[in-house]
């Protein structure tokens, strides 16, 4: 029998549409992704997603930082506070963080009926009904529908000496790796001018002696919050319209400096440091769907009917980052992922597959 619906995903998109597709009685199966498989420890897509590589999420509605009963307490006049909140014996409660809201999000939807496995969706059929994909180890199974919510991975520069430096100095993954010895009262150089290069930033000042912020242009596209945040930290140094040139370093060191360039001038100066860190924006997870469906010429799922998450295949939904490149929010991909269960129960009740 094939399945009613298959999500292939493992972020708040993948979770939020099992959880929506269960409560509505289809019994959807998540693959979630292999664990130890080694380019999804390289490429961050492991089960739980990009999330699980942070820190505290602060923008997640109804999660704020710090003590949420603190929280609500000022939020909420008495008459309306939980009886919880007024306990004053209740020990203070943290906001979220990303590990946690994904585990939160994930067991939700497996009280709510959804079955896992943990394997890689390597390849798909969507010439013939029911759509039949196929896993890292062989293994085929046939769907009426399909939600994508493989979400996106981080982008490296593409430098031959990066490569060679990966693991040893060379990540795109502060939270991952900032802590690890290595980099200990040393100078870190990150490269990028989004949000995540300025959160990365600001994090790893928590173990590196200096943040050395290679910004290509001469502004940050980072929002202001951010920005401020990153100026008033006095060990960020921001050097405008530079580039990485080459990472040099020894085999058993790892990184011992980063050559950078002053893309205006050209000139060239090695900067001592035991780190490099890419933030450098992500490429969409859609290899596995050959050229079976539509994309952006961005690479970027494209939905091809306003405000809904139709693909060019009907039956096929995508949510979350894997078809936006533009708000990437984990609450825009958890909306776009409750969008897509719905549109495949439609779907199925539409030509009375269920
Ligand atoms: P972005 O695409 O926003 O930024 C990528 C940055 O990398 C840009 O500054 C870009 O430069 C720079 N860049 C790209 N390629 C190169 C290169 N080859 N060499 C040097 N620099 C390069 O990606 P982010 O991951 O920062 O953010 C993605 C989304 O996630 C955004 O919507 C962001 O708001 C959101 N986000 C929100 C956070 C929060 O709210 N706490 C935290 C992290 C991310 P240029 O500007 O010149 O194009």
């Amino acid at each position: 029998m094939p399945e009613n619906v298959i999500i292939i995903g493992s972020g708040p998109a993948a979770w939020t549409a099992a959880i929506y597709a269960a409560r509505a009685n289809l019994k959807p199966l998540v693959f979630q992704g292999n664990p130890n498989d080694r380019k999804n420890q390289e490429n961050g897509t492991l089960p739980l997603g990009q999330l699980a590589l942070t820190t505290e999420v602060e923008n997640f509605p109804s999660w704020p930082a710090g003590d949420t009963r603190q929280y609500l307490k000022t939020a909420l006049k008495e008459e309306d506070q939980p009886y919880w909140v007024t306990d004053n014996k209740e020990q203070p409660t943290h906001g979220i963080n990303g590990p946690e809201l994904m585990a939160l999000m994930r067991q939700q939807a497996v009280q709510a009926g959804t079955r896992i496995e943990s394997k890689d969706v390597t390849k798909v059929d969507l010439k013939k009904r029911p759509f039949t994909l196929t896993t890292h180890d062989g293994q085929t199974t046939e769907a009426h529908t399909l939600i994508i919510a493989t979400g996106a991975r981080a982008n490296y520069l593409g430098l031959p000496s990066e490569e060679a430096y990966k693991n040893k100095g060379v990540s795109a993954c502060a939270v991952c790796d900032g802590a690890l010895p290595r980099f200990r009262g040393k100078t870190i150089v990150v490269v990028g001018g989004g949000d995540s290069a300025v959160e990365e930033a600001g994090y790893l000042t928590k173990f590196a002696s200096d943040v050395q912020l290679l910004v290509r242009r001469d502004k940050l596209r980072a929002s202001k919050v951010m920005v401020d945040r990153a100026k008033a930290n006095s060990k960020i140094n921001i050097r405008w319209h530079h580039e990485v040139d080459e990472v040099l370093g020894e085999d058993k060191k790892g990184v011992t400096a980063v050559r950078v360039k002053n893309n205006q001038t050209g000139e060239k100066v090695e900067v001592p440091a035991a780190g490099l860190f890419l933030a450098i924006g992500h490429t969409p997870n859609t290899a596995f769907l050959g050229s079976q469906v539509e994309l952006h010429p961005t690479g970027y799922i494209k939905w091809t009917t306003l405000g809904r998450t139709y693909t060019s295949v009907e039956g096929v939904f995508a949510a979350g980052d894997v078809a936006d490149d533009y708000y990437k929010q984990a609450i825009s991909a958890a909306g776009t992922g409750c969008m897509a269960a719905l549109d495949a129960e439609r779907f199925l009740g539409h030509h009375g597959l269920v």
